[in-house]
């Protein structure tokens, strides 16, 4: 029996989606090929809520939130980090030699307006990264307010990583002024892991002009430069069949209606909040809480593992806490292709098995 992915990423595929990566290779350079990728490019513009040029990459998020940074940092970043990933990208930055400063925030809490504000005061940064929806705590940043502060600094280069939540929360990329917005396809897009995408507004594309060393396969400037000249045709060989998936799956995200989308996704976390209220609680602070998935704290200290083995049993899975928070928290995932329906599923099955009162 499959098991049906509770956890954050990879998530559940349809199967329709699936079968779609088998259809036969086309050349990277044929007019199919252009047609095909500015078709996907137009279709995300419309989930990201985004005019901006879409960047399409073969590799995992991880690459594109390197892209990010290096490319668009002349200066020195400033890095806020409210958990495991917003540390990740502090460690992409100093492993590529760019200068930062990393401004974390205590778990389960958010970066505050406030934090972002005195950190560009000192106006030692032209770059800022944050994590919209940080995975290892559920915690969902107040990116309008932190946007209102930023609009005080109109030179800064603003990225965000939206890996597990673009295509789930409505995310107001131009509204806001999100510079470059990185999400990869396994997570709330509901496809394949293998590749990523982000979008590139024209401040920070003009920024990487005055970035000397801007790596080589994550150098958004020349992605960017290589689709404009080739009618979206990519520098590198993409991964073809994960594109048809992906074209797939955004006609299939048209259908459904990107607000009903977001508007599902936003159901499904107020039940699952719920119910971790009457039998756990929410590990992050209620007022910044995912949409895409909740962080549980373990009160009645059970053993997550065995809880999961009996899970997989009934073909489902849930995820465990990630790095510190592990059997501290677990987390269910609600995002994707997932419904109201597997919420009740996953959770009544906890209940069962746990013989909660
Ligand atoms: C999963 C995740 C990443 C890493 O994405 P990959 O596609 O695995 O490289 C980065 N940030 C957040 C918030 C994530 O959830």
């Amino acid at each position: 029996m499959a098991t049906k992915l509770f956890i954050p990423g990879p998530t559940e595929v349809a199967p329709e989606v699936l079968a779609a990566m088998s259809g036969p290779m086309m050349g990277h350079r044929s007019k199919a090929a252009s047609a095909l990728q500015r078709r996907i490019s137009n279709n995300l513009r419309r989930i990201l809520l985004t005019e901006q040029e879409i960047l399409l990459s073969t590799s995992s998020g991880t690459g594109l939130m390197e892209g990010a940074v290096r490319s668009c940092t002349a200066k020195r970043a400033a890095i806020f980090s409210v958990g495991a990933f917003g540390d990740k990208w502090y460690k992409i930055a100093t492993g590529n030699g760019v200068p930062s400063d990393i401004f974390k925030s205590e778990l389960g809490q958010p970066t505050t307006p406030e934090m972002v504000d005195a950190a560009l005061s000192t106006g030692k940064y032209d770059t800022i990264c944050i994590t919209h929806n940080e995975t290892s705590t559920g915690i969902q940043n107040p990116v309008e307010e932190i946007a209102e502060v930023l609009k005080k600094y109109p030179d800064v280069v603003w990225c965000m990583d939206a890996v597990s939540s673009a295509a789930g929360s409505r995310i107001e990329t131009d509204k806001l002024g999100v510079d470059v917005l990185v999400t990869s396809t396994q997570k709330a897009l509901a496809l394949p892991p293998g590749m990523a995408v982000c979008t590139l507004s024209q401040k920070a594309y003009e920024r990487t002009a005055s970035v000397p060393n801007r790596g080589c396969y994550f150098d958004l400037r020349s992605i960017y430069d290589t689709i404009q000249k080739k009618d979206y045709q990519y520098t590198n060989t993409p991964c073809i069949s994960i594109m048809y998936a992906m074209d797939l799956q955004l006609q299939r995200i048209m259908q459904e209606g990107v607000e009903n989308r977001f508007a599902r996704h936003e159901a499904m976390a107020e039940f699952v909040r719920s119910w971790a209220d009457e039998y756990f609680s929410v590990f992050a602070n209620r007022d910044h809480l995912s949409c895409t998935l909740t962080v549980i704290s373990n009160t009645r200290d059970i053993d997550i593992a065995s809880l999961n083995n009996s899970l997989i049993e009934r073909g489902m899975q849930l995820g465990n806490g990630y790095g510190d928070l592990k059997n501290k928290t677990f987390r269910i995932a609600h995002m994707g292709e997932l419904t109201m329906n597997d919420m009740r599923s996953i959770t009544s099955s906890i209940v069962d098995i746990l013989k909660l009162k």
